[in-house]
């Protein structure tokens, strides 16, 4: 009888409320006070052009630190805050945050062309986004041009106003990529009527493509794909030289992944990406 009274001798009347459960309360309770408590911040992770290594983009990437949790990863807090509707305040934060970064870096010298920013399928739950991402555009003063969302496969499929959401999106000048790209259920009638820009093969297929022919077949028709609908492609999770020629070869010249850098700080991107102005000879 012991083990069904809580920590402080309360009973639990309720015989769902296993200890799986409470834990489960308990850190949805510290995710919705993360965002006050300055717990949410922003990595960004490079996207590079792969024959020169030169900078295109960044990806943002949220993650929580939390001083009792330590670290907790977003594959484990976002199914979490989708769930409670926390996404929608944490999607903002998080919008908001990766273009005044863009402004920051912009004015410490740094121009990086474009910011690649994650929106989860809820967020455009609750009708049209586009309000919302117009608005931070003007605050920050960011060109639509060098904002581009990334959204899965899933969110296409799955949401019945995505495409007319998609289209206001558009219409406004952001850019859009499908991110991980092949995993998904994703019907190629449906890309053809999407103003999509850039296909992102998951990181699935790149991780044995050079020792599974099946993996190889699929980053290459995805690459061919991309060709022949006018899409740019990137791939994601390159974490060997290896991979990056396989690319090349095929005619993939753009890759984010380990090999070039992880998610890191914004001063880090600064250090190491900025190129100091040259002295007056
Ligand atoms: P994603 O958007 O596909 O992001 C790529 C993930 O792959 C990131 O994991 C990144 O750190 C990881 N990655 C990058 N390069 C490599 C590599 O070379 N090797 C390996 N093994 N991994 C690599 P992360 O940051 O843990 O994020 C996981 C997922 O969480 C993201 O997948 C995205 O779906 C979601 N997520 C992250 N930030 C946000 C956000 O702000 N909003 C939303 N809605 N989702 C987010
Ligand atoms: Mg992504
Ligand atoms: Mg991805
Ligand atoms: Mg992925």
């Amino acid at each position: 009888q012991a083990k069904a009274r809580g920590r402080n001798g309360y009973q639990f009347y309720a015989p769902s409320m296993t200890g799986e459960g409470v834990e489960r309360l308990r850190l949805e309770a510290m995710l919705r006070r993360s965002i006050d408590k300055n717990e949410i911040f922003l990595n960004y992770q490079p996207q590079v052009e792969i024959d020169s290594g030169r900078l295109i983009g960044v990806e943002a990437l949220v993650r929580w630190h939390n001083p009792e949790l330590g670290n907790v990863t977003p594959v484990r807090f976002i199914p979490l805050a989708e769930d409670t509707g926390f996404i929608n305040q944490l999607g903002k934060w998080v919008l908001e945050e990766a273009c005044r970064q863009m402004i920051r870096w912009e004015r410490a010298g740094l121009h990086v062309a474009k910011i690649a920013v994650n929106l989860s399928v809820k967020q455009f739950e609750r009708g049209s986004i586009v309000n919302m991402v117009a608005d931070i555009l003007q605050e920050t003063g960011l060109a639509p041009q060098r904002l581009q969302l990334e959204v899965t496969e899933s969110v296409i499929m799955n949401t019945g106003d995505a495409l007319v959401f998609i289209n206001d999106l558009h219409s406004i000048g952001v850019g859009l990529a499908i991110d991980d790209f092949g995993t998904g259920y994703s019907s190629l009638a449906y890309l053809k009527q999407l103003p999509v820009q850039t296909l992102k093969i998951d990181r699935s297929f790149i991780k044995d493509i050079s020792t599974d022919v099946n993996d190889e077949a699929i980053a290459i028709a995805i690459i061919q794909l991309g060709k022949s609908m006018n899409l740019s492609v990137i791939a994601e999770g390159v974490e060997t030289e290896e991979q990056a020629a396989f690319l090349l070869r095929h005619g993939c010249n753009q890759a984010q992944g380990y090999l070039y850098s992880r998610p890191e700080l914004p001063e880090s991107i600064l250090a190491r990406w900025h190129a100091p102005a040259r002295l007056p000879s």
